[in-house]
């Protein structure tokens, strides 16, 4: 005999066998109608969950009935709409097709389907951090855990953080993933707080299998935040479940944050977004022209480009203004038309840096005195600082070699040219000068 309270029975087995997040999303909801002859009726929310469930959960619902009341039966499912009388079937007929099912996962997981890996554009400032998103979405929780994303605002660390967790849906639809920012974290944890639902609250998160944090330089001085958080990612972490976090500070620099935080933040990988080169914000431009339809000739794109020194979202705003100012005034897009919208808008935008920033930065850093750049002492931790000095003295003002040689104490412009050959090479394999160099330049705002 199969009553309501076999099905009963089985809605509690699963219960216990599923993760909370796929129960409460695709068994709760379902409800016994009948059972006649050899067949189970169920009914569910949409149409869109026949196919869902069958996929997914029918063989289990059929084997945990076969083994407790040892018949095999057929199971039919309804959508509830049909079942009430006279509601309208709304649903009716309509097939559930693997983009609903997508769209539903990703708007359980809290993804915009705009930020994928796809539209992401790559090149010398982000193709690093680039790979190892996507690294982390093919071997989930395995390589890089956590992966820290590192940059500055507008780069694109959001894109990239949706674009992992858009992928590993795309790959399998019933992964848990939960895309939230620092600050909800925040507002969720007080909110379970206050109504005592902490163990409901603790399930959510560490059930999951993709932990996806934005902007957690927000919880520093957050410290029942962080004791949380810290417990969220320890579970995690000890499950072998991928965590990604975003952030526009280094974990050092993050202000009040626990040390056990900072540490954990740089057990895995550390991936920065750098500021973009030209190149890469004349093919944003291009791209964002192309789906709105406009031509964007090359030298209104290269005067946007140069325009706006690094923030991405700012390029996008810029451009829109533009086009829209265009289609206003129904003139041609040329850079006439570009520079009269942007007149006085984003000029504070471009950042500037003088020798003397970059010198003072660069001692507070290695703790040194100005003097000591300008000297002629060549031990290695005086002339590797002066080295970077005069690096970024190259690479972040317009000054030419003799100009920078003379800020430095009057070397010639050899000197400096070998300076900044010696960091570039270095760079390229010395990833703690390289970590300290950003962390200078993200002192400079550069
Ligand atoms: P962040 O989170 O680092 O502040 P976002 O991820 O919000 O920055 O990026 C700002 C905007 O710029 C978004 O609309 C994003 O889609 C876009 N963007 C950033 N980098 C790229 C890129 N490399 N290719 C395409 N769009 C980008
Ligand atoms: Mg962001």
């Amino acid at each position: 005999m199969f009553s309501k309270q076999l099905w009963n029975n089985c809605k509690a087995e699963l219960k216990q066998k599923l993760n909370p997040h796929n129960y409460d999303s695709w068994i709760a909801p379902i409800s016994y109608v009948s059972t006649k002859d050899n067949t189970m009726t169920l009914s569910v929310p949409s149409a869109f969950f026949i196919s869902w469930i069958e996929e997914h959960y029918k063989s289990q619902i059929i084997d945990f009935i076969k083994e407790s009341s040892g018949n095999t039966i057929n199971l039919n499912f309804v959508v509830a709409a049909e079942v009430v009388v006279g509601d309208k079937p709304a649903e009716k007929g309509k097939a559930p097709t693997a983009d609903s099912i997508l769209a539903q996962s990703r708007a359980r997981a809290f993804l915009n389907e705009k930020y994928t890996f796809k539209n992401f554009i790559v090149g010398k400032s982000n193709e690093f951090c680039n790979a190892t998103c996507k690294a982390v979405t093919k071997k989930i929780g395995e390589i890089y855990n956590p992966l820290f994303i590192y940059g500055g605002v507008g780069l694109g660390k959001t894109h990239l953080l949706q674009a992992i967790g858009n992928a590993v849906i795309d790959k399998n639809p019933e992964a848990n993933v939960l895309y939230i920012s620092s600050e909800k974290f925040v507002n969720s944890l007080i909110n379970a707080l206050q109504q005592g639902s902490m163990s409901k609250f603790r399930r959510k998160y560490r059930s999951l299998d993709v932990l996806l944090v934005d902007d957690i330089q927000f919880i520093g001085g957050k410290e029942r935040t962080q004791e949380e958080f810290f417990h969220t990612f320890n579970s995690l972490f000890e499950l072998k479940k991928q965590i990604v976090i975003t952030s526009d500070k280094f974990p050092k620099d993050i202000k009040n944050l626990e040390l056990r935080l900072r540490s954990r933040f740089a057990w895995g990988l550390i991936a920065d977004i750098q500021p973009p080169e030209l190149e890469i914000k004349i093919a944003i431009l291009q791209k964002i022209a192309n789906e709105n339809g406009v031509v964007l000739e090359e030298g209104v794109a290269t005067f946007l480009a140069e325009k706006i020194k690094s923030n991405i979202r700012e390029l996008e705003g810029c451009l829109a203004r533009v086009m829209a100012y265009s289609s206003l005034t129904g003139r041609h897009m040329d850079i006439d038309l570009a520079e009269e919208t942007l007149r006085g808008i984003y000029d504070d935008a471009v950042r500037t840096v003088d020798i003397r920033q970059i010198q003072r930065a660069v001692c507070d850093f290695y703790k040194l005195k100005i003097n000591d750049l300008k000297s002629k002492n060549r031990s290695k931790n005086i002339a590797l600082p002066r080295h970077v000095a005069i690096y970024l003295g190259r690479e972040f003002t317009s000054m030419s070699l003799p100009e920078i040689g003379k800020a430095f104490g009057g070397r010639d412009h050899t000197t400096v040219m070998h300076a900044v050959a010696k960091i570039k090479n270095e760079l390229e394999i010395n990833t703690q000068l390289y970590n300290e160099i950003n962390e200078i330049k993200s002192s400079l705002n550069l």
